[in-house]
């Protein structure tokens, strides 16, 4: 793996003014690679860089930025195996899962391409022709998270850029790396200054938040940070994209068939380490099978084999970092301390990397912290219940919103309980399925806006009506 890494600012590969900060291996705890770090007055560059470009990138035909981000596509294939190597060394996840994460960065930059932006006629009379319009608002401000850090970026600047915006992104600096590399060979593709990264520390992300060259923030992370920058976005009106935390329960109604469903709850609550916004994250079972699937999930999670992401045959990966370790590990002793039991797991496994065993909580309740909060990793919470109408209310009975699924054989019964979650996506019969061209996003403090598909493209645009008097 490449070990020298640089930050992108017009089409220019830039060292940090600040120097560098060391990025760590969370399976080992020790360092990756150095990454730069950039400062306020570079982030004010790579602003400047991406306003300049859009002069002409806005002007830029459907045929060109199609054509580019195929381009950038066949680049990422190229690379591959490269990506996932970065991305397994410094965000933890099993190479395997690196691999589909590249994947689905490839699939989501084409699919965007073979998007379009319509002109809508909403009036063509003798009296006039009324024509609704999509223009790109600017420069974008892009900030993304650490669990699937390559996916997101995508997420973020594939429809920024088709729709002729440009775009400055600022990793987490937990995983930078990944982020650095694919700037680089996206501007292999693009015009200079169509996209820039810049890489810091502390504080980047609030001087892009705040910059007044910038027209949108999309953001995925934390509900916290999601509305600090809510806040700190208001003084030039920015639009803004939130994907923020989630907590989503999963009800397992009493005609569910365990034996086919089990692996399906296991693998969405546990995809990514337990590391994915919207991962089944609270489990609600009928008392007629509670101690069955409790079993079967514990039988599942003590299969894993835990390991480093680069290991052979590992299929279960190290917690990111260290603060989210110290978070899962509190949940589940104070789960622990309030009478829950603890079927498997529960510990740290070595003393050398942030390694959490995949843990089955059962005989807890709401109320306890582990159920309530986004635990955000590799444990599930079982809760048993006995009437469907008060697991939908306790389903329901939480701040976030992003999605929910219920699970069960009729599917009329269970369409009936899904449509009435408070949440961006309801699944049935299974969960944290995204698509590129479904919409995807948040309700309640979990965020507003969406991503992918056609609604996810027209997010960065701004509409403008054409009103021609024919009068
Ligand atoms: P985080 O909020 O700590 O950090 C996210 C990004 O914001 C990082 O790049 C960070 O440097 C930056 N940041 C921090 N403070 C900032 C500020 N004041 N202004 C601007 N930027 C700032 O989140 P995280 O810990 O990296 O990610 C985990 C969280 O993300 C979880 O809550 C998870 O549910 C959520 N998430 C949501 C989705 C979704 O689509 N809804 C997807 C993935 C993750």
């Amino acid at each position: 793996m490449k070990t020298d890494f640089s930050m992108t600012i017009h089409g220019q590969a830039v060292a940090g003014t600040r120097g560098t900060f060391k990025v760590l291996n969370p399976a080992t705890e020790e360092t990756v690679a150095l990454c730069p770090s950039g400062s306020p007055e570079q982030v004010d560059q790579a602003v400047a860089a991406a306003a300049e470009a859009f002069k002409t990138w806005q002007y830029s035909t459907d045929a060109t930025r199609v054509a580019a981000l195929n381009a950038i596509a066949d680049k990422f294939e190229q690379h591959a195996a490269e990506l996932a190597e970065i991305i397994t060394l410094e965000q933890g996840k099993p190479l395997a899962l690196a691999r589909f994460e590249v994947g689905g960065a490839v699939a989501w930059t084409r699919y965007t391409a073979s998007l379009g932006v319509p002109v809508e006629v909403i009036e063509d009379s003798d009296v006039r022709l009324a024509e609704l319009h999509r223009k790109p608002l600017g420069v974008v401000g892009s900030i993304t998270p650490w669990n699937w850090p390559l996916m997101i970026a995508v997420w973020h600047v594939m429809p920024a850029l088709r729709t002729g915006n440009t775009v400055v992104v600022k990793p987490s600096s937990m995983t930078p790396l990944n982020t650095l590399r694919m700037v680089e060979l996206m501007n292999e593709c693009l015009p200079a200054g169509v996209i820039n990264v810049i890489t810091g520390e502390g504080g980047i992300g609030s001087s892009i938040v705040k910059h007044e060259g910038i027209r949108k923030i999309v953001f995925t992370g934390s509900t916290p940070t999601g509305q600090t920058i809510m806040r700190n976005a208001a003084d030039n009106m920015k639009r803004l994209t939130l994907e923020l935390g989630g907590n989503d329960a999963g009800i397992v109604l009493p005609d569910a068939d365990i034996d086919k469903l089990a692996p399906a709850i296991f693998q969405t609550a546990f995809l990514n380490m337990g590391q994915t916004c919207a991962a089944l994250k609270r489990l609600y079972v009928h008392e007629s099978q509670y101690d069955a699937l409790v079993e079967k999930l514990a039988e599942m999670a003590r299969a894993q084999k835990v390991g480093p992401g680069m290991e052979e045959g590992v299929t279960f990966g190290p917690v990111q970092n260290r603060d989210q370790f110290d978070l899962v590990s509190e949940l589940v002793e104070d789960a622990r301390q309030n009478g829950a039991r603890i079927v498997t797991g529960g510990e740290r496994i070595g003393d050398k990397g942030y390694f959490y065993a995949p843990t089955i909580v059962a005989d807890i309740a709401d109320g306890t912290r582990l159920v309530d909060e986004e635990q955000f990793g590799p444990v599930l919470p079982v809760i048993r219940y006995s009437d469907v109408e008060d697991a939908l209310r306790r389903a329901n009975d939480n701040p976030n919103g992003l999605g929910g699924s219920v699970w069960g054989s009729d599917i009329d019964k269970a369409r009936a309980i899904a449509s009435r979650l408070e949440c961006g996506t309801a699944w049935i019969n299974n969960h944290a399925e995204v698509l590129p061209h479904c919409p995807f996003g948040g309700s309640k403090m979990s965020g507003f806006g969406v991503e992918f598909g056609q609604d996810g493209l027209l997010e960065y645009t701004q509409s403008q009506l054409l009103n021609i008097n024919r009068g």
